[in-house]
């Protein structure tokens, strides 16, 4: 046998080998993005706790092109994260990024912002979503500082210059995209954004699929805006964290399933006077199997239920 075909019988053998120690070792994977729909192009998400190291991408975000313009839909939950984003849009497209929308402000859909701050766009967000911004400065600097750039500040969290009231269309080049900003939901800032040629719509975390639904806005409040959200034409949903769906409004049928068990349940409790305590252990055990990071969030979840519900 040659030395070449030895060479090459080895590298082969090998390969394989230096692969799986490649994905083992915590090489980073390269930053994965879809075009699930024309000109839609979608990051998906990881589903990991808040204290794993990949904690900062967690959230499906992306970006819709247009003829003259970009919009970016969430950024992620750090600047390396948006940097990366911003990569991925500039090996697809050299058009200027007009704007940032940020579907809520929960750190792992707005930390990536300041990524985009040189392209200059308009942030663009929900009315109530640059006092949000502002409230959370500190929490944010205290809780991710590591994820905030070289030089973390409060100047690092950037909040939106556009505010949505209601709703806006906003024109990317002979393509309309249209932005409508719910009551309290799953957030105080939740804002959704439809692409109107492809009927696409990014949801935000008012749609979780896999992923178990987090409560932090007001449960009756989100129940009230998935049933509004039902008479949608929609084609193709991105929801906030999970897979997408081209089956609505069944994309969120398990979600809304569970807000109710969670709405029902708690309601249960309190008239039968329990307390806190007992409600956080009995309330929603059966479903655990059906989401992913249940242990995680359900408590956290029937506490704010509870609080919610308990002076109706
Ligand atoms: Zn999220």
């Amino acid at each position: 046998m040659s030395k070449n075909i030895l060479f090459l019988s080895a590298l082969i053998l090998l390969f394989p080998t230096y692969l799986s120690l490649a994905l083992a070792g915590g090489e980073p994977e390269p930053f994965n993005l879809n075009q699930p729909a024309d000109g839609i192009y979608l990051h998906s998400g990881v589903h990991v706790e808040f204290t794993d190291p990949q904690h900062d991408d967690i959230a499906n975000i992306g970006f819709i092109v247009g003829n003259n313009c970009i919009a970016v839909i969430d950024t992620g939950g750090s600047v390396t994260i948006g940097q990366e984003l911003l990569l991925s849009i500039r090996e697809i497209s050299h058009l200027p990024i007009c704007y940032v929308i940020n579907t809520h402000v929960h750190f792992d859909h707005i930390l990536g912002n300041l990524a985009f701050l040189k392209e200059d766009p308009q942030f663009v967000g929900h009315a109530q979503l640059a006092d949000a911004v502002d409230q959370n400065r500190d929490f944010f600097l205290q809780q991710f500082r590591g994820d905030l750039g070289p030089t973390p500040d409060r100047d690092s969290i950037i909040g939106p210059n556009l505010s949505v009231d209601k709703t806006i269309d906003l024109d990317l080049g002979n393509r309309l995209i249209r932005l409508t900003a719910y009551p309290t939901a799953h957030s105080h800032s939740d804002l959704t954004v439809l692409d109107l040629d492809t009927k696409t719509i990014w949801t935000g975390d008012l749609v979780f699929r896999e992923r178990i639904p987090s409560l932090d806005g007001k449960l009756k409040g989100w129940l009230a805006v998935l049933e509004d959200m039902k008479n949608q034409e929609i084609n193709l949903a991105i929801p906030g964290h999970g897979t997408i769906s081209h089956d609505w409004p069944q994309t969120y049928a398990a979600e809304e399933s569970y807000l109710n068990l969670l709405l029902n349940d708690t309601r249960k409790a309190i008239k039968n006077g329990q307390f806190l305590e007992e409600a956080v252990s009995s309330i929603g055990k059966e479903q655990k199997q059906e989401w992913l990071l249940h242990e995680q969030h359900h408590s956290r979840n029937v506490t704010k239920a509870f609080t919610e519900l308990e002076w109706e």
